[in-house]
């Protein structure tokens, strides 16, 4: 078969092939342990189980409308004023097939071939790849470990052009954890201010994943308010990744767009899936709490395990579940056999010599990083971390 061109322009995903050679790592019998996960290592509390099961006993097995059912977008709409303080109709919500399908939706109906979508580095992989699918292309903004992996005021404006179409981001942030407080939204809301045309999609999934203040999200500033599409899901508040539930929350207009797009690719998202979550959104967030405070005790151990490590700079998570040190410290290093001249290379010796998996930061647009996952457990957490320091000091 000849396939179409737009699979060229296309890697493989840099997180299924990490995890692909851990599983054949594995099947040789060898004890791998995942630090590359995006995914929390809780199951699904148990209430939310159960309004499933109901659910495929009351026979909510036929399609559901595209765009969601309408007391599952009303909770949606409950949640964003009882949580965020947000006024939404369930005519600007939109569930879909989790929150990357949520994105896919917003970049089709936002993003035309030569537009330019600004994102800040570093960015969930899916981000420039969904951009190019749209024709669009990908401006980024570099930031680093030392200013905590946020931009200003100033560097946003200075990468506007009149090409700029969209600005695409995560706050929380994966990979770097980096979380913008109310101040620094405000600051950069100055500049969009400044240009009435520019769309913020504003990925909010990590929300209650957050270690420090608040959840603070653009659509809070009325000038601003009908040109944010929030993207938020159920995966890691949660514990859901495999449920498929994410939604956007914009004007009816575009929303109706998302929902064109959606009804031609998936006539709408699981109807059990659905129904559960209107229990997880409703019910209380105990157990979402209960998860963060767990989260956020094994960030201070991953802190502690990290700083125990030579050449080594990492700024703390304010939120999100993972670590996203500087380690380049190490490329230009050898073991004698192996040589390490860059993210990959040091990933794949800390997979082969210590075997724990991670991501090189490559995939997230920051070369000099790679991510570890925090959402492990904490004995693996430590073990993996142990044996990274054993292998990094054979380095020289
Ligand atoms: N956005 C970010 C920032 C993520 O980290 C993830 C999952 N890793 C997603 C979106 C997609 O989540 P889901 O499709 O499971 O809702």
């Amino acid at each position: 078969m000849i396939l179409s061109s737009l699979l060229e322009h296309f890697n493989e995903s840099e997180t299924l092939k990490m995890a692909k050679l851990g599983h054949e790592l594995r099947g040789k019998g060898i004890d791998i342990i995942d630090l590359g996960l995006g995914k929390p290592n809780f199951d699904t509390p148990e209430h939310i189980k159960e309004a499933a099961i109901t659910a495929i006993n009351d026979n909510w097995s036929h399609y559901s409308p595209v765009p969601g059912f309408l007391d599952l977008r009303e909770a949606v709409c409950v949640k964003l004023k009882r949580d965020n303080a947000l006024d939404y109709r369930p005519e600007e919500i939109v569930i879909s097939t989790g929150s990357k399908q949520s994105l896919a939706n917003a970049i089709m109906v936002i993003v035309d071939a030569g537009d330019e979508v600004i994102i800040p580095t570093p960015y969930f992989t899916s981000y420039p790849e969904l951009v190019k699918m749209a024709k669009g292309t990908a401006v980024k903004i570099q930031s680093s470990v030392e200013n905590g992996f946020k931009i200003t005021p100033a560097e946003l404006e200075q990468a506007i052009t009149p090409k700029t179409k969209a600005f695409l981001f995560s706050s929380p942030c994966n990979p770097s954890g980096a979380v913008y407080n109310q101040r620094e939204l405000a600051n950069l809301a100055e500049v969009f201010k400044r240009y009435p045309n520019i769309v913020i999609i504003s990925d909010e999934i990590y929300e209650y994943i957050n270690y420090g203040g608040k959840h603070q999200s653009f659509a809070q500033f009325k000038e601003l308010r009908d040109r944010v599409i929030i993207v938020n899901g159920l995966s890691k508040s949660f514990a859901m990744t495999g449920w498929r539930i994410g939604y956007t929350a914009t004007e009816q207009y575009t929303s109706k767009a998302m929902e064109k797009i959606q009804g031609l690719f998936t006539s709408g998202t699981c109807s059990i899936a659905q129904r559960a979550a209107i229990i997880a959104l409703t019910e209380g967030l105990s157990s979402t709490f209960a998860m963060t405070e767990e989260f956020a005790y094994r960030k201070k151990r991953t802190l502690e395990l990290v700083k125990d490590i030579p050449g080594v700079k990492c700024s703390e998570p304010d939120g999100a579940f993972y670590v996203f040190p500087d380690m380049s410290y190490y490329y230009g290093k050898s073991d004698g056999q192996n040589i390490i001249n860059n993210a990959d290379d040091l990933c794949m010796y800390i997979l082969k010599k210590a075997h724990v998996l991670s991501i090189m930061g490559d995939a997230f647009g920051e070369p000099n990083c790679i991510r570890f996952s925090f959402a492990n457990s904490l004995p693996r957490i430590e073990k993996g971390w142990r044996r990274i320091k054993i292998a990094l000091e054979q380095l020289a």
